[in-house]
Protein backbone atom coordinates (compact mmCIF):
# COMPACT_ATOMS: atom_id res chain seq x y z
CA UNK A 1 0.00 0.00 0.00
CA UNK A 2 1.05 3.50 -0.71
CA UNK A 3 2.60 5.95 1.16
CA UNK A 4 0.14 8.58 1.44
CA UNK A 5 -2.75 6.49 2.29
CA UNK A 6 -0.49 4.44 5.00
CA UNK A 7 0.34 8.03 6.82
CA UNK A 8 -3.58 8.75 6.78
CA UNK A 9 -4.11 6.56 8.83
CA UNK A 10 -2.23 8.28 11.28
CA UNK A 11 -3.78 11.96 11.30
CA UNK A 12 -0.13 13.63 10.81
CA UNK A 13 0.20 17.36 10.30
CA UNK A 14 -1.29 17.01 6.80
CA UNK A 15 -3.75 17.76 7.98
CA UNK A 16 -3.60 21.65 8.68
CA UNK A 17 -5.89 24.04 7.13
CA UNK A 18 -5.58 25.34 3.86
CA UNK A 19 -7.95 28.05 2.21
CA UNK A 20 -10.23 26.39 4.30
CA UNK A 21 -9.62 23.06 2.99
CA UNK A 22 -7.56 20.56 4.32
CA UNK A 23 -4.66 18.78 2.03
CA UNK A 24 -6.50 15.27 3.25
CA UNK A 25 -9.78 15.73 1.43
CA UNK A 26 -8.07 18.06 -0.77
CA UNK A 27 -5.72 15.05 -1.92
CA UNK A 28 -8.38 12.70 -1.81
CA UNK A 29 -11.05 14.63 -3.94
CA UNK A 30 -8.27 15.49 -6.29
CA UNK A 31 -7.28 11.13 -6.89
CA UNK A 32 -10.96 10.66 -7.22
CA UNK A 33 -10.83 13.64 -10.12
CA UNK A 34 -7.73 11.77 -11.67
CA UNK A 35 -9.30 8.36 -11.90
CA UNK A 36 -12.37 9.73 -13.12
CA UNK A 37 -10.21 11.52 -15.98
CA UNK A 38 -7.81 8.10 -16.42
CA UNK A 39 -11.48 5.93 -16.54
CA UNK A 40 -12.38 8.30 -19.53
CA UNK A 41 -9.24 7.94 -21.16
CA UNK A 42 -9.34 4.28 -21.17
CA UNK A 43 -12.40 4.50 -22.87
CA UNK A 44 -10.82 6.43 -26.00
CA UNK A 45 -8.16 3.72 -25.76
CA UNK A 46 -10.84 1.31 -26.40
CA UNK A 47 -11.95 2.69 -29.12
CA UNK A 48 -8.82 2.70 -30.91
CA UNK A 49 -8.57 -0.86 -29.74
CA UNK A 50 -11.76 -2.15 -31.35
CA UNK A 51 -11.28 0.61 -35.12
CA UNK A 52 -7.94 -1.39 -35.27
CA UNK A 53 -9.58 -4.57 -34.32
CA UNK A 54 -12.99 -5.13 -35.25
CA UNK A 55 -14.40 -2.06 -37.05
CA UNK A 56 -15.98 -2.51 -40.67
CA UNK A 57 -14.32 -0.37 -43.04
CA UNK A 58 -17.55 2.08 -43.66
CA UNK A 59 -17.23 2.44 -39.87
CA UNK A 60 -14.86 5.15 -40.21
CA UNK A 61 -16.66 8.31 -39.76
CA UNK A 62 -19.12 7.34 -37.44
CA UNK A 63 -15.77 6.18 -35.33
CA UNK A 64 -13.88 9.92 -36.00
CA UNK A 65 -16.98 11.63 -34.00
CA UNK A 66 -17.18 8.83 -31.45
CA UNK A 67 -13.27 9.70 -31.20
CA UNK A 68 -14.13 13.33 -30.92
CA UNK A 69 -17.34 13.24 -28.81
CA UNK A 70 -14.75 11.47 -26.21
CA UNK A 71 -11.67 13.10 -26.18
CA UNK A 72 -14.15 16.70 -25.89
CA UNK A 73 -15.23 14.85 -22.47
CA UNK A 74 -11.59 13.47 -21.37
CA UNK A 75 -10.38 17.23 -22.24
CA UNK A 76 -13.38 19.16 -20.17
CA UNK A 77 -12.31 16.52 -17.11
CA UNK A 78 -8.74 16.89 -17.46
CA UNK A 79 -8.76 20.70 -17.51
CA UNK A 80 -11.97 21.06 -15.05
CA UNK A 81 -11.30 24.29 -12.97
CA UNK A 82 -11.81 22.21 -10.08
CA UNK A 83 -8.65 20.31 -10.52
CA UNK A 84 -6.68 23.55 -10.55
CA UNK A 85 -8.51 24.95 -7.53
CA UNK A 86 -7.43 21.39 -5.72
CA UNK A 87 -3.91 21.67 -6.99
CA UNK A 88 -3.42 25.69 -5.65
CA UNK A 89 -4.55 24.49 -2.50
CA UNK A 90 -2.39 21.22 -2.05
CA UNK A 91 0.95 23.72 -3.36
CA UNK A 92 0.63 25.90 -1.08
CA UNK A 93 0.38 23.02 1.99
CA UNK A 94 2.85 21.19 0.12
CA UNK A 95 4.62 20.79 3.38
CA UNK A 96 1.87 18.51 5.01
CA UNK A 97 2.26 16.28 1.79
CA UNK A 98 3.88 12.91 1.43
CA UNK A 99 6.53 12.44 -0.83
CA UNK A 100 4.18 10.64 -2.52
CA UNK A 101 2.01 12.80 -2.60
CA UNK A 102 3.90 15.74 -3.86
CA UNK A 103 4.91 13.59 -6.87
CA UNK A 104 1.40 13.39 -7.85
CA UNK A 105 0.64 16.57 -7.37
CA UNK A 106 3.73 17.62 -9.38
CA UNK A 107 2.36 15.66 -11.87
CA UNK A 108 -0.80 16.33 -11.92
CA UNK A 109 -0.01 20.18 -12.26
CA UNK A 110 1.77 19.21 -15.34
CA UNK A 111 -0.96 17.04 -16.96
CA UNK A 112 -3.32 20.17 -15.80
CA UNK A 113 -1.46 22.51 -17.77
CA UNK A 114 -1.21 20.92 -20.98
CA UNK A 115 -4.81 20.37 -20.73
CA UNK A 116 -6.10 23.70 -19.81
CA UNK A 117 -3.75 25.48 -22.49
CA UNK A 118 -5.20 23.07 -25.42
CA UNK A 119 -8.56 24.92 -26.31
CA UNK A 120 -11.32 22.38 -26.67
CA UNK A 121 -11.98 22.86 -30.27
CA UNK A 122 -8.44 22.09 -31.35
CA UNK A 123 -8.66 18.75 -28.78
CA UNK A 124 -11.89 17.71 -30.78
CA UNK A 125 -10.40 18.90 -34.34
CA UNK A 126 -7.03 16.74 -33.42
CA UNK A 127 -9.04 13.72 -32.69
CA UNK A 128 -11.21 13.32 -35.32
CA UNK A 129 -8.05 14.01 -37.67
CA UNK A 130 -5.97 11.00 -36.14
CA UNK A 131 -9.13 8.71 -36.50
CA UNK A 132 -9.36 9.73 -40.08
CA UNK A 133 -5.86 10.07 -40.90
CA UNK A 134 -5.30 6.49 -39.97
CA UNK A 135 -8.05 5.61 -42.46
CA UNK A 136 -6.65 7.66 -44.85
CA UNK A 137 -2.76 5.69 -43.97
CA UNK A 138 -4.85 2.60 -44.83
CA UNK A 139 -5.77 3.10 -48.33
CA UNK A 140 -2.55 4.99 -49.04
CA UNK A 141 -0.91 2.32 -48.20
CA UNK A 142 -2.71 -0.50 -49.89
CA UNK A 143 -3.03 1.34 -52.95
CA UNK A 144 0.95 2.79 -52.45
CA UNK A 145 -0.37 6.08 -53.10
CA UNK A 146 1.32 8.59 -51.09
CA UNK A 147 0.00 11.53 -53.08
CA UNK A 148 -3.65 10.89 -51.40
CA UNK A 149 -1.71 11.40 -47.86
CA UNK A 150 -0.39 14.43 -48.36
CA UNK A 151 -3.09 16.17 -47.60
CA UNK A 152 -3.72 14.33 -44.30
CA UNK A 153 0.39 14.39 -43.12
CA UNK A 154 0.59 18.13 -43.71
CA UNK A 155 -2.59 18.83 -41.32
CA UNK A 156 -0.84 16.77 -38.91
CA UNK A 157 2.15 18.39 -38.49
CA UNK A 158 0.32 21.59 -38.77
CA UNK A 159 -1.92 20.57 -35.65
CA UNK A 160 1.32 19.45 -34.24
CA UNK A 161 2.58 23.01 -34.70
CA UNK A 162 -0.21 24.55 -33.73
CA UNK A 163 -0.08 22.17 -30.42
CA UNK A 164 3.68 22.90 -29.41
CA UNK A 165 2.84 26.80 -30.13
CA UNK A 166 -0.47 26.47 -27.27
CA UNK A 167 2.00 24.55 -25.11
CA UNK A 168 4.89 27.28 -25.70
CA UNK A 169 7.44 25.96 -27.47
CA UNK A 170 7.29 27.76 -30.61
CA UNK A 171 10.48 27.56 -32.63
CA UNK A 172 11.27 24.05 -30.74
CA UNK A 173 8.20 22.19 -32.02
CA UNK A 174 10.44 19.25 -32.35
CA UNK A 175 12.08 19.46 -29.16
CA UNK A 176 7.92 19.59 -27.80
CA UNK A 177 7.36 16.16 -29.41
CA UNK A 178 10.39 14.49 -27.86
CA UNK A 179 9.78 15.89 -24.49
CA UNK A 180 6.02 15.11 -25.13
CA UNK A 181 6.87 11.17 -25.13
CA UNK A 182 9.74 11.49 -23.22
CA UNK A 183 10.42 14.12 -20.75
CA UNK A 184 13.53 15.91 -20.58
CA UNK A 185 14.74 14.86 -24.33
CA UNK A 186 15.77 17.18 -26.74
CA UNK A 187 17.04 16.88 -30.59
CA UNK A 188 20.54 17.79 -29.97
CA UNK A 189 20.54 14.95 -26.85
CA UNK A 190 19.37 12.81 -29.59
CA UNK A 191 20.99 13.49 -32.07
CA UNK A 192 24.49 12.89 -30.09
CA UNK A 193 22.97 9.46 -29.03
CA UNK A 194 22.35 8.45 -32.02
CA UNK A 195 25.94 9.88 -33.81
CA UNK A 196 27.80 7.60 -31.72
CA UNK A 197 25.03 4.80 -32.26
CA UNK A 198 25.41 5.26 -35.81
CA UNK A 199 29.18 4.85 -36.07
CA UNK A 200 29.43 2.07 -33.92
CA UNK A 201 26.53 0.00 -35.62
CA UNK A 202 27.27 0.75 -39.48
CA UNK A 203 30.47 -1.60 -39.12
CA UNK A 204 29.02 -3.68 -36.80
CA UNK A 205 26.59 -4.77 -40.06
CA UNK A 206 28.77 -4.78 -42.47
CA UNK A 207 30.86 -7.36 -40.41
CA UNK A 208 28.08 -9.63 -39.73
CA UNK A 209 26.39 -9.21 -43.20
CA UNK A 210 29.68 -9.99 -44.82
CA UNK A 211 30.53 -13.30 -43.07
CA UNK A 212 29.66 -16.33 -44.09
CA UNK A 213 27.15 -17.23 -41.41
CA UNK A 214 24.84 -14.81 -43.01
CA UNK A 215 24.14 -17.06 -45.53
CA UNK A 216 23.47 -20.25 -43.65
CA UNK A 217 21.15 -17.54 -41.27
CA UNK A 218 19.42 -16.76 -43.91
CA UNK A 219 19.03 -20.55 -45.95
CA UNK A 220 17.82 -21.75 -42.17
CA UNK A 221 15.06 -18.68 -41.68
CA UNK A 222 13.73 -19.65 -45.45
CA UNK A 223 13.23 -23.11 -44.00
CA UNK A 224 10.77 -22.08 -41.94
CA UNK A 225 7.66 -22.14 -44.22
CA UNK A 226 4.19 -23.61 -43.98
CA UNK A 227 3.25 -22.79 -40.09
CA UNK A 228 -0.54 -22.98 -39.73
CA UNK A 229 -1.84 -20.16 -38.02
CA UNK A 230 -4.04 -22.01 -35.41
CA UNK A 231 -0.37 -23.35 -34.29
CA UNK A 232 0.92 -20.42 -34.38
CA UNK A 233 -1.86 -18.89 -32.26
CA UNK A 234 -1.49 -21.76 -29.45
CA UNK A 235 2.16 -21.47 -29.21
CA UNK A 236 2.43 -17.88 -28.60
CA UNK A 237 0.39 -18.15 -26.02
CA UNK A 238 1.76 -20.64 -24.60
CA UNK A 239 4.69 -18.52 -24.77
CA UNK A 240 3.63 -15.48 -23.17
CA UNK A 241 1.82 -17.14 -20.91
CA UNK A 242 5.16 -18.95 -19.79
CA UNK A 243 6.93 -15.31 -19.27
CA UNK A 244 4.47 -13.91 -17.22
CA UNK A 245 1.24 -12.21 -19.15
CA UNK A 246 -1.56 -12.47 -17.34
CA UNK A 247 -4.42 -13.59 -19.27
CA UNK A 248 -7.05 -13.15 -16.73
CA UNK A 249 -6.53 -9.33 -17.55
CA UNK A 250 -5.60 -9.09 -20.79
CA UNK A 251 -6.05 -11.16 -24.38
CA UNK A 252 -4.80 -10.73 -27.92
CA UNK A 253 -6.45 -10.16 -30.78
CA UNK A 254 -4.98 -9.77 -34.71
CA UNK A 255 -4.31 -6.46 -36.08
CA UNK A 256 -2.71 -4.60 -39.11
CA UNK A 257 0.19 -3.40 -37.13
CA UNK A 258 1.16 -5.10 -33.88
CA UNK A 259 0.02 -2.99 -31.27
CA UNK A 260 -0.91 -2.95 -27.31
CA UNK A 261 -2.85 -0.95 -25.28
CA UNK A 262 -5.13 -0.77 -22.22
CA UNK A 263 -3.96 -1.19 -18.59
CA UNK A 264 -4.53 -2.85 -15.42
CA UNK A 265 -7.01 -5.10 -15.64
CA UNK A 266 -7.72 -5.05 -19.37
CA UNK A 267 -4.77 -5.10 -21.36
CA UNK A 268 -5.25 -5.42 -25.24
CA UNK A 269 -2.07 -6.70 -27.13
CA UNK A 270 -2.32 -7.64 -30.71
CA UNK A 271 -0.41 -9.94 -33.46
CA UNK A 272 -0.39 -11.14 -36.74
CA UNK A 273 0.44 -14.20 -38.56
CA UNK A 274 1.91 -15.12 -41.85
CA UNK A 275 1.22 -18.90 -42.67
CA UNK A 276 5.33 -18.38 -44.11
CA UNK A 277 6.95 -16.16 -41.14
CA UNK A 278 6.29 -18.07 -37.77
CA UNK A 279 9.40 -15.93 -36.28
CA UNK A 280 7.44 -12.56 -37.20
CA UNK A 281 4.26 -13.30 -34.95
CA UNK A 282 6.14 -14.86 -32.33
CA UNK A 283 8.46 -12.27 -31.82
CA UNK A 284 5.67 -9.37 -32.44
CA UNK A 285 3.68 -10.83 -29.63
CA UNK A 286 6.62 -11.59 -27.07
CA UNK A 287 7.52 -7.91 -27.75
CA UNK A 288 3.98 -6.65 -26.97
CA UNK A 289 3.88 -8.74 -24.17
CA UNK A 290 6.73 -6.98 -22.38
CA UNK A 291 4.57 -3.84 -23.04
CA UNK A 292 1.65 -5.81 -21.29
CA UNK A 293 3.65 -6.77 -18.55
CA UNK A 294 4.38 -3.28 -17.73
CA UNK A 295 0.82 -2.50 -18.19
CA UNK A 296 -0.30 -5.54 -15.82
CA UNK A 297 2.44 -4.61 -13.41
CA UNK A 298 1.94 -0.95 -12.61
CA UNK A 299 0.05 -0.46 -9.42
CA UNK A 300 -3.35 -0.59 -10.03
CA UNK A 301 -4.42 0.85 -6.72
CA UNK A 302 -2.90 4.26 -7.89
CA UNK A 303 -4.09 3.61 -11.97
CA UNK A 304 -4.80 7.61 -13.19
CA UNK A 305 -2.23 8.91 -10.69
CA UNK A 306 1.53 9.55 -11.22
CA UNK A 307 2.39 6.46 -8.74
CA UNK A 308 0.47 4.38 -11.42
CA UNK A 309 1.10 5.78 -14.96
CA UNK A 310 4.06 4.64 -16.83
CA UNK A 311 7.63 6.59 -17.05
CA UNK A 312 7.46 7.37 -20.94
CA UNK A 313 7.38 5.97 -24.13
CA UNK A 314 11.03 4.97 -23.72
CA UNK A 315 10.75 3.37 -20.49
CA UNK A 316 7.79 1.15 -22.02
CA UNK A 317 10.21 0.40 -25.60
CA UNK A 318 12.55 -1.10 -22.82
CA UNK A 319 10.27 -3.37 -21.32
CA UNK A 320 8.84 -4.76 -24.84
CA UNK A 321 12.53 -5.17 -26.12
CA UNK A 322 13.94 -6.89 -23.52
CA UNK A 323 11.77 -9.93 -23.03
CA UNK A 324 11.36 -9.81 -27.39
CA UNK A 325 15.38 -9.32 -27.47
CA UNK A 326 17.39 -9.98 -24.35
CA UNK A 327 15.42 -12.70 -23.25
CA UNK A 328 13.39 -14.46 -26.75
CA UNK A 329 16.38 -14.57 -28.80
CA UNK A 330 18.94 -16.22 -26.02
CA UNK A 331 20.02 -19.74 -26.16
CA UNK A 332 18.03 -20.25 -22.43
CA UNK A 333 15.14 -19.18 -23.70
CA UNK A 334 15.48 -21.44 -27.01
CA UNK A 335 16.40 -24.39 -24.88
CA UNK A 336 13.13 -23.81 -23.26
CA UNK A 337 10.54 -23.90 -26.12
CA UNK A 338 12.80 -25.37 -28.88
CA UNK A 339 11.17 -28.74 -28.30
CA UNK A 340 7.35 -27.60 -28.24
CA UNK A 341 7.82 -25.65 -30.97
CA UNK A 342 9.48 -29.01 -33.02
CA UNK A 343 5.92 -31.23 -31.44
CA UNK A 344 4.02 -28.25 -32.84
CA UNK A 345 5.35 -28.20 -36.48
CA UNK A 346 7.19 -31.53 -36.53
CA UNK A 347 7.37 -31.23 -40.56
CA UNK A 348 8.39 -27.54 -40.77
CA UNK A 349 10.83 -27.90 -38.50
CA UNK A 350 12.28 -31.45 -39.58
CA UNK A 351 14.95 -29.94 -41.67
CA UNK A 352 16.92 -27.59 -39.20
CA UNK A 353 19.59 -28.72 -36.48
CA UNK A 354 19.16 -26.75 -33.52
CA UNK A 355 22.21 -24.59 -34.11
CA UNK A 356 20.31 -23.87 -37.24
CA UNK A 357 17.01 -22.88 -35.34
CA UNK A 358 18.77 -20.53 -33.18
CA UNK A 359 20.72 -19.00 -36.19
CA UNK A 360 17.46 -17.95 -37.81
CA UNK A 361 15.89 -16.60 -34.58
CA UNK A 362 19.34 -14.06 -34.54
CA UNK A 363 19.53 -13.56 -38.57
CA UNK A 364 20.61 -10.74 -39.08
CA UNK A 365 19.66 -9.27 -42.82
CA UNK A 366 19.42 -5.39 -43.45
CA UNK A 367 15.53 -5.37 -44.72
CA UNK A 368 13.51 -2.13 -45.77
CA UNK A 369 10.92 -2.58 -43.14
CA UNK A 370 11.16 -1.32 -39.52
CA UNK A 371 9.03 -3.77 -37.76
CA UNK A 372 10.74 -6.65 -40.03
CA UNK A 373 14.00 -5.66 -39.26
CA UNK A 374 16.65 -7.47 -36.95
CA UNK A 375 17.95 -6.02 -33.93
CA UNK A 376 21.55 -5.25 -35.18
CA UNK A 377 19.70 -2.88 -38.05
CA UNK A 378 16.66 -1.76 -36.15
CA UNK A 379 17.61 1.21 -35.16
CA UNK A 380 19.48 2.57 -38.55
CA UNK A 381 15.54 2.67 -39.10
CA UNK A 382 14.81 5.32 -36.19
CA UNK A 383 17.92 6.90 -37.14
CA UNK A 384 16.56 7.48 -40.92
CA UNK A 385 12.42 8.35 -39.23
CA UNK A 386 14.71 11.28 -37.27
CA UNK A 387 16.57 12.79 -39.83
CA UNK A 388 12.73 12.93 -41.98
CA UNK A 389 11.14 14.14 -38.98
CA UNK A 390 13.56 16.87 -38.07
CA UNK A 391 13.75 18.43 -41.74
CA UNK A 392 9.65 18.10 -41.83
CA UNK A 393 9.16 20.70 -38.51
CA UNK A 394 12.60 22.45 -39.34
CA UNK A 395 10.95 23.45 -42.80
CA UNK A 396 13.80 22.23 -44.69
CA UNK A 397 11.63 19.60 -46.07
CA UNK A 398 7.88 19.23 -47.72
CA UNK A 399 5.56 16.65 -47.38
CA UNK A 400 5.55 16.15 -50.93
CA UNK A 401 8.72 15.98 -51.05
CA UNK A 402 9.07 13.14 -48.67
CA UNK A 403 9.17 10.16 -50.53
CA UNK A 404 12.14 11.44 -52.56
CA UNK A 405 13.86 12.18 -48.96
CA UNK A 406 13.16 8.83 -47.88
CA UNK A 407 14.66 6.68 -50.62
CA UNK A 408 18.23 9.10 -50.13
CA UNK A 409 17.86 8.77 -46.69
CA UNK A 410 17.04 4.75 -46.60
CA UNK A 411 20.00 4.34 -49.31
CA UNK A 412 22.51 6.01 -46.86
CA UNK A 413 21.77 4.83 -43.56
CA UNK A 414 20.11 1.01 -44.14
CA UNK A 415 21.97 0.28 -47.33
CA UNK A 416 18.70 -0.42 -49.16
CA UNK A 417 16.48 2.01 -51.60
CA UNK A 418 12.37 1.12 -51.56
CA UNK A 419 10.72 0.72 -54.92
CA UNK A 420 7.63 1.70 -53.48
CA UNK A 421 6.25 4.26 -51.06
CA UNK A 422 4.60 1.01 -49.32
CA UNK A 423 7.85 -0.43 -48.24
CA UNK A 424 8.96 2.92 -47.60
CA UNK A 425 7.51 6.96 -46.98
CA UNK A 426 4.05 4.70 -46.24
CA UNK A 427 5.29 1.93 -43.90
CA UNK A 428 4.29 3.14 -40.65
CA UNK A 429 1.29 4.17 -38.83
CA UNK A 430 2.55 6.79 -36.46
CA UNK A 431 2.57 9.89 -38.58
CA UNK A 432 -1.27 9.34 -39.85
CA UNK A 433 -2.33 10.26 -36.11
CA UNK A 434 0.11 12.84 -35.56
CA UNK A 435 2.68 11.11 -33.37
CA UNK A 436 6.05 12.76 -34.32
CA UNK A 437 8.91 12.55 -32.08
CA UNK A 438 7.58 8.90 -31.28
CA UNK A 439 10.27 6.87 -33.04
CA UNK A 440 13.15 8.58 -31.05
CA UNK A 441 11.84 6.49 -28.32
CA UNK A 442 12.14 3.03 -29.78
CA UNK A 443 16.05 3.17 -29.66
CA UNK A 444 16.53 4.69 -26.27
CA UNK A 445 14.23 2.00 -24.84
CA UNK A 446 16.73 -0.66 -26.76
CA UNK A 447 19.45 1.36 -24.92
CA UNK A 448 17.88 0.80 -21.43
CA UNK A 449 16.97 -2.36 -21.97
CA UNK A 450 20.91 -3.49 -22.75
CA UNK A 451 21.46 -1.27 -19.35
CA UNK A 452 18.81 -3.28 -17.57
CA UNK A 453 20.06 -6.51 -18.99
CA UNK A 454 22.81 -6.57 -17.86
CA UNK A 455 22.33 -4.71 -14.42
CA UNK A 456 19.80 -7.96 -14.01
CA UNK A 457 22.82 -10.23 -15.11
CA UNK A 458 25.17 -8.45 -12.57
CA UNK A 459 22.53 -9.91 -10.11
CA UNK A 460 21.71 -13.20 -11.25
CA UNK A 461 24.30 -14.48 -13.43
CA UNK A 462 22.58 -17.45 -14.10
CA UNK A 463 19.68 -16.32 -15.33
CA UNK A 464 19.82 -17.74 -18.84
CA UNK A 465 19.99 -21.22 -17.00
CA UNK A 466 16.75 -20.36 -15.56
CA UNK A 467 15.16 -19.63 -18.42
CA UNK A 468 15.58 -22.80 -20.32
CA UNK A 469 13.85 -24.10 -17.57
CA UNK A 470 11.09 -22.00 -18.37
CA UNK A 471 11.15 -20.35 -15.13
CA UNK A 472 11.45 -16.35 -15.75
CA UNK A 473 9.65 -14.88 -12.60
CA UNK A 474 13.30 -13.70 -10.90
CA UNK A 475 13.45 -11.16 -14.09
CA UNK A 476 9.66 -10.30 -13.94
CA UNK A 477 9.65 -9.96 -10.17
CA UNK A 478 13.18 -7.57 -10.56
CA UNK A 479 11.50 -5.85 -13.56
CA UNK A 480 8.20 -5.35 -11.70
CA UNK A 481 10.14 -4.07 -8.11
CA UNK A 482 12.66 -1.65 -10.07
CA UNK A 483 10.99 -0.40 -13.11
CA UNK A 484 6.59 -1.39 -13.33
CA UNK A 485 5.68 -0.48 -9.53
CA UNK A 486 7.78 3.19 -9.49
CA UNK A 487 4.97 4.26 -11.78
CA UNK A 488 6.07 7.59 -13.32
CA UNK A 489 8.37 8.78 -10.25
CA UNK A 490 11.29 8.34 -12.84
CA UNK A 491 11.74 9.44 -16.11
CA UNK A 492 13.83 7.35 -18.58
CA UNK A 493 17.44 8.75 -18.18
CA UNK A 494 16.87 8.94 -14.15
CA UNK A 495 15.60 5.54 -14.36
CA UNK A 496 19.11 4.66 -16.14
CA UNK A 497 20.74 6.21 -13.55
CA UNK A 498 19.20 5.13 -10.20
CA UNK A 499 18.65 1.17 -11.05
CA UNK A 500 21.78 0.67 -13.25
CA UNK A 501 24.45 3.27 -11.90
CA UNK A 502 25.03 4.77 -15.24
CA UNK A 503 23.95 7.07 -17.73
CA UNK A 504 21.65 6.35 -20.54
CA UNK A 505 24.25 5.83 -23.41
CA UNK A 506 24.79 3.22 -26.57
CA UNK A 507 27.90 1.40 -24.73
CA UNK A 508 25.79 -1.50 -23.37
CA UNK A 509 23.78 -1.98 -26.02
CA UNK A 510 27.07 -2.44 -28.54
CA UNK A 511 28.49 -4.71 -26.16
CA UNK A 512 25.70 -6.57 -26.12
CA UNK A 513 25.29 -6.82 -30.39
CA UNK A 514 28.93 -7.85 -30.15
CA UNK A 515 28.31 -10.40 -27.28
CA UNK A 516 25.66 -11.95 -29.05
CA UNK A 517 25.69 -11.61 -32.75
CA UNK A 518 29.61 -11.33 -32.67
CA UNK A 519 30.10 -15.02 -31.50
CA UNK A 520 27.18 -16.12 -34.15
CA UNK A 521 28.24 -14.28 -37.16
CA UNK A 522 32.11 -12.90 -36.47
CA UNK A 523 34.04 -14.76 -34.30
ZN1 LIG B 1 6.86 -1.40 -28.68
Amino acid sequence: MAEWRQRARLGDARCSKLAGMTTEPAFAELTTLLKRTHALGTVAELLGWDEQVNLPPGGAEQRAAQHAAVAEVHHAAASAGRIGALLGALEAGAGGLTPDERLVVAHARKDYERATKLPAEFVREKAAQSSRGYHAWVRAKAADDFASFVPVLEKNVELAKREAAYLGWSGREYDYMLDKHDPGLTTVAVDRLFGELKRELVPLVRAITASPTAGRAKAAETTLRGFPVEGQRAFLREVTELIGFDYERGRIDVSLHPFCSGTGSDVRMTTRFKVDEPLDSLFASIHETGHGLYEQGLPAAQAGTALGQHAGMAVHESQSRLWENQVARSRGFWRNVEPRLRALFPTQTAGLTGEELYLAVNLVEPTLVRVEADEVTYNLHIILRFEMEKKLFSGELAVRDLPAAWCAASREIVGLEPSTDRAGVLQDVHWSDGAFGYFPSYCLGNLLAAQLWYRALTLRPGLEEEFARGDFSWLLAWLRAEVHTQGRRFDALELARRVTGEELSPRAFVRYLRERYGALYVN
